[in-house]
């Protein structure tokens, strides 16, 4: 027998649900990740489990519409957002405990990262309910693993503050954080975050920019924060869309300056300069007047931090 038509009779041969997707278990909550842009970036799986379920919640049922649509997908559309999501989650446990599947979506990516949906899946797992990934894309993943910067370790850290004085202090804090961090960004405060991540890691810290991923106008730009706040706001265009930030984490060797500031900053917060200074010298063994420089700029961007409250 040849290769080929051997081939064809073991095909056959393979029961046709273990070829697509398994009948969906009663009675289990789905969280179904979406497209982030490209509506090709749909999986297989994502379409039988959103064809199949009893009915489908949704961050924005108008949004979610437009996506069934260009699927072909008639399940009834439930909203479930960060309003009503309070009122709305014991229904929904009700009926996946009545044997219900329900699929959760959110407008784009995977639900629940920077999405609602944290309530509902606790409270699932509180109530013995299953819950399935249907995995596929979500920015923070897709701007990684294209920003060309360390992989094996990093950390998240969804959208920055919008209020100046908050940000600031929220960078501050990660002023010593080794592992690359994540950031989704408004378009609308993109230079100002950038001006403040410059101002509290440095001009020289590099980072990643990651603008409109799968669309048309898809921008991955490597960099240092200097040079990317002088880009951004001399294109507008920079200034538009949806925007990931992964910028690499602090220098982990010894007398590192992350880890000094992180010091200085704790000990400056309860101590004189001077006194904040000789126990960071005495700590790592730095210069003093490095040190001392590096308090007095640290006190002067928290004063302009308070200032802005
Ligand atoms: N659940 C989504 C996910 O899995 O990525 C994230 C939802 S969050 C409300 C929206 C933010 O994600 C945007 O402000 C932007 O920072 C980021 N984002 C979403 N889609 C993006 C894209 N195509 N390109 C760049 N960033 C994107």
């Amino acid at each position: 027998m040849s290769i080929e038509k051997k081939q064809q009779q073991q095909t056959a041969q393979v029961p046709e649900k273990s070829l697509s997707n398994p009948a969906l278990s009663p009675g289990t909550l789905y969280l179904v990740a979406t497209p982030i842009g490209n509506l090709s970036d749909i999986t297989q799986r994502a379409v039988d489990v959103l064809s199949q379920v009893d009915y489908i919640a949704a961050e924005d049922t108008r949004h979610s519409q437009r996506l069934l649509a260009h699927l072909g997908i008639k399940t009834r559309l439930q909203a479930c957002h960060e309003h009503n999501e309070e009122q709305i989650t014991p229904r929904l446990l009700d009926d996946l405990q009545a044997g219900r599947t329900i699929a959760l979506i959110s407008d784009a990516g995977t639900p629940l990262i920077s999405d609602p949906g944290y309530r509902l899946v606790a409270q699932a797992h509180d109530r013995g309910i299953s819950v399935v990934p249907v995995v596929g894309p979500s920015a923070v993943i897709a701007a990684l693993s294209a920003a060309g910067l360390a992989t094996d370790r990093f950390s998240f850290e969804g959208f920055p503050p919008a209020k100046q004085g908050a940000r600031r202090a929220f960078f501050e804090a990660l002023v010593a954080e080794t592992r690359t961090m994540v950031f989704y960004v408004s378009c609308h405060r993109i230079v100002e975050t950038l001006k403040d991540m410059q101002d509290i890691f440095g001009a020289q810290r590099r980072l990643s920019f990651a603008r409109e991923l799968t669309k048309t106008f898809e921008t991955i730009k490597r960099s240092t924060l200097a040079e990317l706040v002088e880009w951004v706001e001399s294109d507008d265009n920079q200034r538009r869309g949806e925007i990931v930030l992964v910028v690499e984490g602090a220098p982990e060797s010894t007398g590192d300056a992350g880890e000094t500031d992180r010091l200085l900053a704790i000990l400056l917060d309860e101590l004189p300069v001077k006194q904040a200074v000789k126990l960071v010298v005495k700590i790592t063994g730095e210069h003093k007047n490095e040190i001392y420089k590096r308090a007095l700029e640290l006190k002067e961007n928290k004063l302009s931090a308070n200032e802005r409250k």
